[in-house]
């Protein structure tokens, strides 16, 4: 079934919903069944699987040139989405980029994704490679994640990129995008931001998963910029737990988001890992009852396949 299904199905009720990461190759699927089976109680509709492109990675050889090789270290995402709705009977969201594919390579995967009874995808820029400044995509690829939110609706239309074809079969994707309430990190401002994140809704998009952020409010003058905006599809906050002293620093590194000097502050006087993880889970609790009293449609948790705090902060909210 599709995510604005499961949204239109809940009256009002908020649904929570995870994201997980395909385990580093050698990794076995267990690893995201053991970070999977304590959150079944909660009854997710759906369930995320993140994609990640391929890394050049710089050997040293004997010569004392450096040698580069492209390696994906976290492949399985289409694995990971069949082997989730086969075990758990869970739909599967699959994380699609532009990065590293071109448009035939798109539209191969989206016909994998159909014969396999995937009907939602999340269409993705993806991010620039390391040792790359900007994101740079293949030739015959796409610049944007609009682009790739076109191609989608076009195979739902029964449009191949072959125009030979004839009566292609249409596909019946949800398209989800993503939003950022404090801004993508490359966006000269938010109005641009939004008015790019309104190009999605209007090629084709049926709902907004935000990127984590800290502040509640944040996310609530996003929806209303939004609404203002014209943007009337239904806005999920993604919530991640903090639960390590270095995230502090690496999570505005990494996601150009603030924490707020409260939480920063709770986490530093902490005295131990054990009291620093319990922060965090009071912290994203607390997010998650406010934004559960709002009226959210659905509550993202972003589990980095730690189930037991994720388990602890739903158990304290519904
Ligand atoms: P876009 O919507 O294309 O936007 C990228 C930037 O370009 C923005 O600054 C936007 O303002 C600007 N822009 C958009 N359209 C135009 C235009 N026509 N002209 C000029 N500028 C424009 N990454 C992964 O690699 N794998 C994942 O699984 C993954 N999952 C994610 C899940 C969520 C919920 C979120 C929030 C992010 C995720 N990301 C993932 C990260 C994401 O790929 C990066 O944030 C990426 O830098 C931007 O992707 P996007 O889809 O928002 O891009």
């Amino acid at each position: 079934m599709k995510v604005t299904d499961y949204i239109k199905q809940s009256n009002d009720d908020t649904l929570v919903s995870f994201e997980i990461l395909p385990p580093i190759k050698g990794g076995s699927i267990q690893a995201i069944f053991d970070s999977l089976d304590p959150l079944m109680e909660f009854k997710p509709p759906f369930i995320d699987v993140t994609y990640h492109r391929e890394e050049f990675i710089y050997n040293r050889r004997a010569s004392g040139y450096y040698e580069k090789t492209a390696i994906k270290k976290r492949p399985g995402t289409v694995g990971i989405c069949a082997a989730i709705m086969n075990r758990y009977g869970v739909d599967a969201v699959p994380h699609l980029i532009c990065g590293g594919f071109t448009k035939e390579e798109t539209e191969n995967a989206l016909i994998d994704l159909a014969f396999l009874g995937i009907n939602n995808v999340l269409a993705l820029r993806g991010d620039a490679r390391k040792f790359e400044g900007k994101f740079i995509p293949e030739k015959e690829g796409h610049p944007y994640a609009v682009d790739l939110v076109k191609q989608v609706k076009s195979m739902n239309n029964g449009d191949y990129l072959d125009k030979n074809i004839e009566n292609g079969m249409p596909t019946d994707f949800c398209i989800g995008v993503a939003g950022y309430p404090e801004k993508h990190f490359e966006a000269p401002n938010m109005s641009l931001d939004l008015k790019y994140l309104k190009d999605k809704v209007e090629a084709g998009a049926e709902y907004i998963v935000t990127q984590m952020f800290f502040d509640n409010q944040k996310y609530f003058d996003f929806v209303k910029a939004c609404r203002e905006t014209g943007i009337d599809v239904p806005i999920i906050p993604g919530l991640k737990p903090i639960t390590k002293k270095y995230q502090t620093s690496s999570i505005p590194r990494h996601f150009f988001i603030d924490l707020p000097s409260d939480l920063v502050n709770e986490i530093l006087k902490a005295k131990n890992p054990e009291a620093r993880r319990q922060v965090g889970v009071e912290w994203c609790t607390m997010q998650s009852k406010e934004l559960k009293a709002a009226g959210v449609p659905v509550l993202h948790y972003y589990t980095m396949g730690d189930a037991d705090t994720t388990k602890q902060i739903i158990e304290a909210v519904i």
